[in-house]
């Protein structure tokens, strides 16, 4: 494993400057639980005004409606929107993963079809892969999709699809043929692109232990696909998703969610010093930025067209583990009594949701096995 640092853009931090002034004057009508939602929350006028401003979509050509941008500039707005805690996730899984999917491996049709709607903030996706009995275990998963005369007919079920209920499309990793007998249970599986407004599908939204709707069950039944919403080559989704899961796992949404708290937290520090507490803050920012220069260069890997899967599995257990305890060292060295009300409740929001950090996006568990793999330990 290598970890080569890219050098930062010129004009970043021009965009940086731009990026704080927007979001100073967004950010005065989000409460502290919608900064701690930050990529869980979703808010379709906001994601409209991103896209307006071209910060959807920027690595993509032009004629895809992105804006030819590099992927350390993209960087640079993925970091402020979450170190602002922007309600993002009405564009966020489309910008990370489902327009690089499609840019990569859809048809022509589909690019021009789905890409633009992306990039100016209108168009939601969702994730299909978890389903009752297959969740670590992936490749158990029983959805599936029958050739029939014109298209393929959809039967299953998924489960815990974030924004399933808000979402214009789902990217579904489905069963097209049965696994060969004795044969890897990888075979067979292949990737569609879902229009949630199909007759046959049913979302039910799961309340999380936080009280928000945010996942969903969502139920196939007999819906038609037509012959191009298939996405890829049929029989290599298993390929095509987990290849996708590098970009799900490695970029700063992994170690920042819980930031917000960090910088408020600071700014009362800074206020009000409690003495030692540099040793804290000092192991906080090192540690920070030590994953921010992993995190950036797994980006520069995926940007070469490398596939950098175990780098991305070890950027997303670091970087849960970081984002986990940030609320903890922050409740250790500030008095609750005399820390302010915003840094309050978005310290009382956070530890209800960082549990869910290490499990979304794939389990620590499952990481580390991934990353055991790699390093020849099992
Ligand atoms: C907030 C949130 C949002 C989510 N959004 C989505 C989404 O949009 N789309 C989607 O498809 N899924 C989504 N998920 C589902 C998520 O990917 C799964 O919950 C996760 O992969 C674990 O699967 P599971 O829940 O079936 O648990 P299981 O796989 O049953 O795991 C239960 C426990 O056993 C451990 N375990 C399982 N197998 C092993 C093993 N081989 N070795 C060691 N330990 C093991 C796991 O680590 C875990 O602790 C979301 C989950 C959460 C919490």
């Amino acid at each position: 494993m290598r970890f080569d640092l890219p050098d930062t853009p010129p004009g970043a931090e021009a965009l940086r400057a731009e990026l704080r002034a927007f979001l100073a004057e967004a950010g005065r009508a989000w409460t502290p639980e919608i900064r701690a939602r930050s990529w869980m929350g979703f808010d379709r006028d906001f994601s409209r005004e991103v896209g307006a401003r071209g910060w959807i979509g920027m690595t993509w050509p032009k004629a895809y409606g992105g804006h030819e941008r590099s992927g350390l500039e993209r960087v640079v707005v993925l970091e402020e929107m979450l170190a602002a805690g922007a309600p993002v996730g009405a564009h966020w899984i489309g910008d990370r993963q489902s327009g690089p999917l499609i840019l990569r491996l859809g048809t022509e049709e589909q690019r021009r079809r789905i890409l633009p709607g992306i990039a100016r903030g209108e168009l939601a996706f969702c994730i299909g892969l978890s389903e009752p009995d297959a969740g670590s275990d992936l490749a158990n998963l029983r959805t599936k999709a029958e050739r029939v005369p014109g298209g393929w007919k959809l039967n299953g079920r998924k489960i815990w699809t974030t924004f399933a209920h808000k979402s214009d499309y789902m990217i579904a990793l489905v069963r097209t043929s049965p696994a060969p007998e004795g044969g890897s249970r990888h075979a067979g599986l292949s990737q569609f692109l879902v229009d949630l407004r199909l007759s046959g599908i049913s979302i039910r939204p799961i309340r999380d232990l936080a009280g928000a709707d945010s996942f969903n069950e969502v139920t196939f039944d007999d819906v038609m696909l037509k012959e191009d919403d298939l996405v890829g080559a049929e029989g290599a989704g298993w390929a095509q998703a987990t290849s996708e899961l590098a970009f799900e796992r490695s970029g700063p949404d992994r170690y920042l969610s819980s930031y917000p708290a960090l910088s408020l937290g600071l700014d009362a520090l800074a206020a009000n010093p409690v003495p030692g507490a540099e040793v804290t803050v000092g192991r906080m920012v090192a540690r920070l930025s030590a994953l921010r220069g992993m995190s950036l260069s797994v980006g520069g890997m995926l940007e070469r067209g490398e596939d950098p899967a175990v780098e991305a599995a070890l950027v997303k257990d670091v970087g849960n583990v970081f984002e986990q305890a940030l609320p903890e060292h922050l409740r250790g060295l500030l008095d609750p009594e005399d820390s302010p009300a915003e840094l309050r409740a978005l310290l009382a929001a956070l530890t209800q949701l960082t549990p869910t950090f290490s499990l979304r996006g794939g389990t620590r568990e499952i990481l580390r096995g991934i990353i055991a793999r790699d390093l020849g330990l099992r």
